[in-house]
């Protein structure tokens, strides 16, 4: 992709950006969103507004966070403290537990994501689940088929297990490269994701289920025999009723939990 000049702005590869320019899919995601007057709402990586104005427009006021000082300045110019609150720096740093602090209004969080960052932010993101109402994204399509994907499918992996543990998830619609200025090579998606409530969850211990899940997925071709040896054992396998010769693709979400759960309680 070569450097690209948009409304004056030259498109800054190191920073994902491509930017919305058809106003049938800005209208189609916005409707998506479904924003309502006083939300409390953050979206990631304005860049030249095409989200930022419309949802200004009906919620009243938007966070956003946003790492190029050049596009921060123009956010300046062009909308009020009243209207925006611009938190300048990198998203996969941000605390966006700090937008809720004193109060208890659920944090909706936007974005037409940097696809160069979009895996660490999710993962990122999910740290904030018990704050969220939902979240609605713009990714690559093979991401978002990755964060839906269903076991036994290829494409089902680590990010679809942590994801979908904590979130019901849903793919709303594609779109296409022409939509956006420079035209990104490949085919995105909206997401949009919920949490599910935290009585819901089942594992006493996430972080240990986080290890079991990378374990399971760090070498695709291997059995669970083989990649989870440090954690279960043949009995242990026999007693959750999983066939240890199975590949980390064919469990469900519900059976690494179970794992993860019979770990912590064997200890
Ligand atoms: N929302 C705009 C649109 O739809 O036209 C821009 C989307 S563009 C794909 C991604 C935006 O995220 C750019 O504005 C880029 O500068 C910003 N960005 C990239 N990396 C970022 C990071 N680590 N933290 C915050 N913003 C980032």
């Amino acid at each position: 992709m070569q450097d690209f000049e948009t409304d004056g702005h030259r498109a800054r590869k190191r920073f994902g950006q491509n930017f919305l320019s058809d106003p049938n899919i800005i209208r189609k995601i916005i409707d998506a969103i479904r924003p309502q007057p006083g939300e409390l709402m953050v979206e990631i990586g304005p860049g030249l507004g095409a989200m930022t104005a419309p949802l200004i427009e009906r919620l009243g006021h938007l966070h956003v966070v946003e790492i190029d000082r050049d596009l921060i300045a123009r956010l300046h110019e062009t909308y009020t403290p009243t209207q925006i609150t611009v938190h300048e720096g990198d998203a996969l740093k941000f605390d966006f537990g700090s937008l809720c602090a004193g109060g208890d209004q659920p944090l909706r969080i936007v974005g037409n994501l940097p696809y160069n960052i979009s895996t660490p932010i999710l993962f990122h993101l999910a740290e904030y689940a018990d704050r969220v109402k939902d979240m609605t994204f713009m990714l690559q399509k093979e991401v978002v088929m990755r964060m839906v994907a269903e076991p036994g499918t290829e494409e089902y992996g680590r990010l679809s297990v942590m994801l979908q543990y904590r979130f019901r998830m849903g793919r709303m619609f594609d779109v296409p490269p022409g939509a956006f200025r420079p035209a990104p090579k490949v085919m995105s998606s909206i997401v949009r994701m919920a949490p599910l409530p935290k009585d819901q969850l089942g594992a006493q211990d996430e972080t240990l289920l986080g290890k079991i899940v990378t374990a399971a997925f760090g070498q695709r071709r291997k059995t669970l025999k083989n990649t989870l040896r440090d954690y279960m054992g043949d009995a242990d396998f026999a007693a959750l009723g999983i066939d240890p010769s199975l590949r980390g693709e064919k469990l469900s979400v519900e059976q690494f939990v179970a794992i993860a759960n019979h770990c912590s309680a064997r200890g």
